[in-house]
This record gives structure tokens, sequence and C-alpha cells, in this order.
């Protein structure tokens, strides 16, 4: 008895040099990093990558690969995106093309990450590139004809967006050929890559605003995510958060169609006033919302973010009674200070204060950050 615990300490003393000689082969790789951003009233804030590559085009890893690095950079959902026209792994990889989702979605299930049926519409410029989403099935839209192809992809429902819009073009500035147009005036064209990987395009968004179409950021990536974006604030993958009535690939469908999406890119929130407010609202909670000044003493807001994004606020004017700082950081994940400090000329008694800023990194439009208000009951002693 006494022996065979020896032996059994021994090994397990054995066990625990060979795990300390690789530290993260075991705990740190396979992690989920949440994205804390609020539910909208009605909805739930879900996070996508709907631009995406495999071995079945011309991406460098293999489906069930994507399904774990999305569940590891905290998504719901991602979009399998490989090429229908370009096939460059034909000789070593299958080009049967439901394959790469099919390989996914077995991976995804016990993870809790939705993958829709995709394909990337490979043509040259113009029309360029154009992700077709919830397919049926993607045989069909393997056409020589630019149009046909896009209709294969709408006659089955398809929600399709216009990838990176800028590129291949002088300077990289976006050009609304008759190619797009006319897939927009058939009704087929519903959305547009605002951001793809590192770049933000203002004349996408420009015309997401004035078409009225859906915003969408996405990574497009073909290597592992890895090698290109971590879990920081400014080199986190983009992500488009769909606010959907429900975690479901169908609740996805109907807020593309919808349009009920805010990008989340680097250091910026870009989206419609209507979402970025109350995602705004929704992610801070004011610790001390009553606060005391006597005089010209000071008060100390405490403000929690508990999004991953720090919101870049200035102030755009000043109430009566106190004084505040011109700039303000909420701190991304934590909670910030703000300092009021009374002017010595308030009459006793309480009151709110409303403090107007603008979130500079909040983008409703390529030049205009979201205006907004922070609300403070004071009380001022006499
Ligand atoms: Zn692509």
């Amino acid at each position: 008895m006494q022996h065979q615990c020896f032996v059994s300490i021994l090994s397990a003393s054995v066990a625990l040099g060979f795990l300390a000689s690789r530290p993260d082969a075991f705990a740190q790789n396979r992690a989920r990093t949440e994205l804390q951003f609020p539910d909208l009233p009605g909805y739930v804030t879900l996070k996508c990558d709907l631009h995406m590559h495999t071995v079945f085009s011309d991406g460098a890893v293999w489906p069930t690969v994507r399904v774990e690095e999305a569940w590891r950079d905290g998504l719901d959902a991602i979009a399998i995106t490989d090429h229908v026209e370009y096939q460059p792994n034909h000789a070593d990889v299958s080009t049967n093309y439901g394959r790469s989702h099919e390989i996914a979605r077995v991976a995804a299930e016990p993870l809790g990450i939705i993958v829709i049926r995709a394909a990337e519409i490979t043509r040259g410029e113009p029309p360029g590139h154009l992700n077709a989403l919830f397919l049926k099935t993607i045989d069909p839209l393997n056409q020589t004809n630019d149009e046909a192809a896009v209709k294969a992809a709408a006659d089955q429902g398809a929600f399709i967006f216009w990838n990176h819009p800028g590129w291949k073009q002088p300077e990289r500035k976006s050009v609304w050929y008759a190619a797009q147009g006319e897939f927009y005036d058939q009704g087929w064209l519903k959305g547009l890559e605002v951001v793809n990987g590192g770049d933000y395009d203002p004349i996408a968004h420009q015309w997401c605003v004035d078409k009225k179409l859906a915003m969408l950021a996405n990574s497009d990536v073909h290597n592992p995510i890895g090698m290109i974006y971590d879990s920081s604030e400014e080199g986190h993958r983009p992500v488009t958060l769909v606010f959907a009535t429900e975690r479901s690939e169908e609740a996805i469908k109907e807020a593309l169609f919808a349009r009920r999406s805010v990008l989340y890119a680097g250091r910026q929130l870009i989206g419609e006033e209507q979402f970025l407010k109350p995602l705004f609202d929704g992610a801070l909670h004011v610790k001390n919302p009553d606060v005391r000044i006597k005089g010209k003493s000071r008060a100390l807001v405490q403000v929690v973010n508990r999004t991953p994004i720090s919101f870049e606020l200035e102030r755009l004017a000043l109430p009566d009674d106190v004084n505040a700082p011109r700039k303000i950081t909420l701190h991304a994940g934590r909670t910030s200070l703000i300092e009021l400090t009374g002017k010595g000329s308030a009459a006793a008694g309480k009151r709110t204060l409303v403090l107007p800023f603008q979130v500079m990194n909040l983008k409703t439009a390529p030049d205009k950050g979201l205006a907004v208000e922070l609300k403070v009951n004071a009380e001022f002693l006499p």
C-alpha cells in the first residue's frame, strides 16, 4: 500500500514537471475572451465575423480552426466565405463548395458558435467581390456572367454585400460603378464592408448612410487569426455587432436585412445613432450618481465602462454651476473618475447636472462623433 502511494506521488511530480515545461500548451490557448457589449432594448447583441477563408479556397487553415478562433475571440457567429471562382488548392483539397461549411458546423456545435453557409462571388473590378450569406446551396453561383452569379444568390434569399469596395481602386478610394447600381436597383445588394481587415472605408460608410445599406466589419482573414490580430484594444479582429431578436441564424439574417448593426473596429464603433446611443448608455454605470459640492469644492464621479473599448469624450458645453474636464477617457473594462468643481456661485439646493459630450470614437458618419449626455445629481451646499 505504502509502496503504491510512493509511486503515484513520483509519477505526479513527473507529470507536473512536464506541464511546467509547456505552460501555455494546456491553459491560456484554450480560453475565450468575452466581448462585453450590452444588449439593446428588445435585442441581443451578437458578435459576428462574416468574411473569412479556409484551405477550401485560398486560406491557410482548416475550417475547424476558424471555429475555435471565433470561440476564443468571443464571437457568436461566423460565415466562411470561400471563393467560388478562385480555388488555388484544388489539386490538394476538394472543390466541393459546401464542404468547408459542413466541417465547420460539426466543430461549432459543442462550442455554441453559429456557422452561416456562405460564399464569395469573386469577379474582376467592377463588380469586384461580393459575399452571399444564408445560401441553401453554393453550386448555382458558379456562373460565367457576373449578374447571373449574383442573381443565383439573390434567388435563394441570400443577404448579399459588397466586399472591400476600395480594393484595387486608385488611392483605395471606392467608386460606385454601374454594376453596383444594377445590383442595388434590383434589390440584391443589401450591405457594404465599411471595415475590411485593418481598413476603414469612409466612402463606403457614407454610402451606407445615404443608400440605406447595412454596415459590416469583417476580418477577411486567410492566415491563422493569431498571425494578424490579438486581444488588445487596438489589435482585436474587426467584429460586426448584430442586434438580433434572439441568438439564432434566422434572427441574424432578419437583423442584417433590417440593417441593425454596429461595427467594432480598432478603437472605434461605427453605426447609426439609434444603435450607438443605447450601446453607449448600456455600457456605462455611474457608481455614485449623487454628489455634494460646497463653494469651489470638487466632486469625483466614478463611471464604469464594461465594454472592451475606451470611450474618448470631448465636452460640448458647460452647465452653469460646475467646471468639468474638456476631455475624458472612459477606459475599457475599468472605472474612470470625472472631476467636477464648483464655480462658487451656485445657489444652494439639489438639481440634475447635464453634461453634454461628443464621443469622438463612436462614429455616426465619417466625420461625426456621437452626441451624449452624462447626468449627475448634485446637491449644492450653502
Ligand atoms: Zn474574401
